[in-house]
C-alpha cells in the first residue's frame, strides 16, 4: 500500500535543498526527488530515515543508494524526453522510479529475484511505466537494445563491454567503477562504433557488481 504524509513530504522537500545545497542543479531532478516517496522503498522500520542523505539497507544485503548519488548519476545521463534507458541494479527500485517520472522509457534488471519482485509491485502500485527484468546486467537486454543511455547502479569491476555496444552513437553510459576500495564515477560517451569519450566524476561508494542470478 503506498501512503504519504505531511510530515514526510516536509522532509522530502528539506531533502531537496539539502541536494540543490550540495550541487544538484537540474530541476526536473530536484522535482522527481520531491514527487518520489522514498519511504516507501525501504523498511517501514527504517522510515524515518528516508529523507536523510544516506545510503540505506534494503533485502538481501544490498542499498538503496545515496539520494544524492541517485541526483548526481541522473544528471550525468542528462536525459532527454521519452529517451530508453538501461538501469542495471534495481534494487528498491527508487532510481527506476526517478527515472520514468523524469519521463524517460526505462527498462531495469536486477540480479536477485526478491528485489525484482517487490521492485516490479511497488512500480506498478505507484503507476510508474518501468520494464523490470530478472536477469544478469554484465548481459544486459540485447533484444530491447540499444538505449539512449546506461546507468549502472553498482560497482563495476570494469566496463562491462557488451552494454556498450547496447548504446546508440551519441549515447551515455554512467558506471561507477571499482578503484582502491571505493568507486570512480565515469560518464562515457559512444562518439562512434568503437569510439568512447571517458570522463571521470570523483569517487561513491556502491555494492558490488557481481555476475550471475540469485
Ligand atoms: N538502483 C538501486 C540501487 C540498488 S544497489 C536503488 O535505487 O535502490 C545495487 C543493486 O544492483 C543490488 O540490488 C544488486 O543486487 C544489483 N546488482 C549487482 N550486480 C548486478 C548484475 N550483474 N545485474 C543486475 N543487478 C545487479
Amino acid at each position: 500500500m503506498t501512503y504519504d504524509s505531511y510530515s514526510l513530504a516536509g522532509k522530502r522537500a528539506q531533502l531537496v535543498k539539502t541536494l540543490s545545497d550540495k550541487g544538484i542543479s537540474k530541476i526536473e531532478v530536484l522535482n522527481a526527488i520531491n514527487s518520489i516517496p522514498r519511504h516507501l522503498f525501504i523498511d517501514k522500520s527504517i522510515e524515518n530515515h528516508a529523507y536523510i542523505d544516506k545510503a540505506l539497507r534494503i533485502e538481501k544485503g544490498q542499498t538503496i543508494s545515496q539520494p544524492y548519488t541517485v541526483a548526481f548519476q541522473t544528471e550525468l545521463l542528462d536525459l532527454k524526453p521519452n529517451e530508453k534507458v538501461l538501469e542495471v541494479g534495481t534494487g528498491s527500485g527508487y532510481q527506476a522510479a526517478i527515472l520514468a517520472k523524469i519521463g524517460a522509457n526505462v527498462y531495469t534488471i536486477e540480479r536477485h529475484f526478491e528485489l525484482h519482485k517487490s521492485a516490479k509491485l511497488l512500480l506498478t502500485e505507484l503507476n510508474l511505466k518501468v520494464k523490470t527484468f530478472y536477469g544478469d546486467g554484465f548481459i544486459g537486454l540485447p533484444s530491447f537494445a540499444p538505449f539512449n543511455k546506461i546507468i549502472i547502479t553498482a560497482g563495476a569491476p570494469e566496463i562491462p563491454y557488451l552494454l556498450l555496444k547496447q548504446l546508440v552513437v551519441g549515447g551515455i553510459m554512467v558506471v561507477p567503477i571499482d578503484k582502491a576500495g571505493s568507486q570512480e564515477m565515469l560518464r562515457i560517451i559512444k562518439i562512434g562504433g568503437n569510439d568512447f569519450e571517458s570522463k571521470s566524476f570523483g569517487k561513491f561508494n556502491f555494492v558490488p557488481m557481481l555476475s550471475g542470478k540469485e
